[in-house]
């Protein structure tokens, strides 16, 4: 290569600009517990952290919340019955199980026959 100052290297040489755009973080996390709303500016924010929020944003999130609590008490509940219904079938089993063994003792005890030793 040679020593051309006429041509410059693609893309430049040149520093980039700086960035013309930031993303303010915040330092704690907050899952934004109680909200405050104000009516005159028909806004909302976070009684906690300030943080001002999006009303369609937080009824949305609040929305799934609610749709995935109902499901899952949904899939609780009809779990509860099928426990429910199997403790019911144990406990039949357990009752018949007990019968059964007083029945095989009872035998037993009736069959017993003693062996005693042999008189010498
Ligand atoms: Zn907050």
């Amino acid at each position: 290569m040679t020593d051309d100052t006429n041509v410059t290297r693609f893309p430049g040489q040149a520093e980039l600009p700086p960035c013309p755009m930031e993303i303010k973080r915040r330092d704690n996390f907050c899952n934004h517990p109680a909200i405050r709303l104000d009516d005159h500016s028909r806004t909302m924010e976070c009684t906690t952290c300030g943080a001002a929020l999006d009303p369609y944003d937080f009824l949305r999130s609040n929305a799934a919340l609610l749709q995935n609590a109902w499901q899952s008490h949904t899939i609780v509940t009809d779990d509860l019955k099928r426990l429910r219904e199997r403790v019911a079938q144990l406990k039949k089993e357990e009752v018949r199980l007990k019968g059964r063994i007083g029945t095989l003792k009872k035998k037993l005890e009736s069959d017993v026959v003693v062996v005693r030793p042999a008189a010498k």
